[in-house]
C-alpha cells in the first residue's frame, strides 16, 4: 500500500492521534510501512493482532516449504538423520491440518489478547521509529535464554505420567520429525510451551519498561526458525550447530524424538549437559563415531547405524510406555 495514498484516504485524524508528534521525514522505508499499516487498518488493537497472526502463519509455513521440498528430493537423503523415515505427502498434510486447527483455536485468541496485555505493561506497538539492532540484540538474547530454560523444565514435566499421556504424546507421534511437526501438539501443549516464548518479552517489558513489539516479531521469527529447523530431520555440514557448538539444532532434537529421552531444551545444549539429561544422547553419538571408525565400508557403516537406530527406538518405546503408565522412570 502506498503511504501517501493511505494518508490521503481520509485517515488523517487517526494519524494525528497516533503520529501527530512524529517527524515523518526521519523515518526509513520500513517505519513508513509500519505507520501505513496502522493507519490503513484504522484500529491499533486489530492492526497488531492481525500483524502478529499473519507473521506467525507466513513465517511458520514459509519456513516449512524448503523442508517439504528437501524431503521430496532423494539427493538430500544423505544428510537425513533418520534416512529410513521420510514423511509421506499424506503425513505432511495430516500434520498441516492439525497445526492449522491449533493456530486458529488457540493461537489466534491468544494473539488477540496479547495487545491489551502488551499495552498494559508499556510495550510499544504502533510507535515509530523502530528500535535499532543494538537495542534489540540484548533483548532477543534474553528471550532466547529465558525460553530455553523454561522449555527445559516444562518439557521434562510433560514427560511425566498424565501430562505425557494426555498432552505431550501427540507431539511424539513422529519418532522421525519433519519441519511441519514443530507445532504438531495438543492445544494445551501449544499453550504451556508457548508461554515460554511469550513470557520472556512480557517479563522483560514489565521490568525494563522498554520493548517494542517489532523486537518481539524478530524474536518470534527466530524462534520459529529454531523450532522448525530443529524438527527438520536434517543435519547439514553447514547447520548452525557445527558453527556454534552450544546450539542444539536438528541433530539434538531428532534424538529426543527417536529415543523418547534426553535433550529437553530447545535452542541450547548447556542445560541438558549440566543436568546430565543428555547422557544417552552422548553415548549414542560415541557409538556412532566408533562404528564409523570400525566399518570397512560406507555401506557397512550405514547398516550398523541403522541397527543401532532401531535398537534406540525400541528402548524409546519401552520408556514411552513407562512414562505413560506413570512409572517411576528417571526423567533423563
Ligand atoms: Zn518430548
Ligand atoms: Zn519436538
Amino acid at each position: 500500500m502506498s503511504f501517501n495514498a493511505t494518508l490521503a484516504a481520509g485517515a488523517t485524524s487517526l494519524y494525528d492521534t497516533l503520529y501527530g508528534n512524529t517527524d515523518l521525514a526521519s523515518l526509513n522505508w520500513l517505519e513508513r510501512q509500519w505507520v501505513a499499516w496502522y493507519i490503513w487498518i484504522g484500529n491499533p488493537v486489530i492492526a497488531t493482532g492481525l500483524a502478529s497472526f499473519l507473521l506467525h502463519e507466513i513465517v511458520y509455513f514459509g519456513r516449512c516449504i524448503p523442508w517439504i521440498i528437501i524431503d521430496a528430493i532423494p539427493y538430500f537423503r544423505k544428510w537425513k538423520l533418520q534416512p529410513a523415515k521420510v514423511p509421506t505427502a499424506q503425513e505432511q498434510w495430516e500434520c498441516t491440518k492439525q497445526v492449522l486447527f491449533s493456530h486458529f483455536t488457540i493461537e489466534l485468541p491468544a494473539i488477540w489478547l496479547f495487545h491489551p496485555l502488551a499495552e498494559a505493561i508499556g510495550m510499544s506497538t504502533y510507535q515509530v521509529p523502530l528500535p535499532s539492532w543494538q537495542t534489540m540484540l540484548p533483548q532477543i538474547a534474553f528471550c532466547f535464554i529465558f525460553e530455553d530454560f523454561f522449555h527445559f523444565v516444562a518439557h521434562q514435566a510433560l514427560h511425566t505420567g498424565p501430562l505425557y499421556k494426555h498432552i505431550h504424546k501427540i507431539h511424539h507421534k513422529y519418532s522421525a520429525p519433519f519441519g511441519l511437526a514443530a507445532e504438531y501438539a495438543h492445544p494445551a501443549e501449544v499453550f504451556i510451551l508457548g508461554t515460554g516464548t511469550i513470557a520472556g518479552p512480557l517479563l522483560y517489558c514489565y521490568f525494563m519498561r522498554d520493548l517494542h513489539i517489532f523486537t518481539v516479531y524478530v524474536w518470534i521469527t527466530l524462534r520459529l526458525f529454531q523450532a522448525i529447523d530443529a524438527h527438520s530431520g536434517y543435519d547439514f555440514p553447514w547447520s548452525l550447530q557445527h558453527i556454534l557448538p552450544f546450539w542444539s539444532g536438528a541433530e539434538h532434537h531428532d534424538f529426543h524424538h527417536m529415543a523418547f529421552t534426553n535433550n529437553f531444551s530447545t535452542s541450547f545444549r548447556w542445560w541438558d549437559r549440566i543436568f546430565g539429561t543428555d547422557d544417552k544422547y552422548r553415548e549414542y553419538r560415541a557409538r556412532v563415531a566408533a562404528m564409523k571408525a570400525k566399518s570397512a565400508s560406507p555401506k557397512e557403516f550405514i547398516e550398523a547405524e541403522k541397527r543401532l537406530m532401531e535398537e534406540v527406538e525400541r528402548e524409546g518405546l519401552v520408556a514411552e510406555a513407562e512414562a505413560e503408565s506413570g512409572g517411576k522412570r528417571k526423567s533423563s
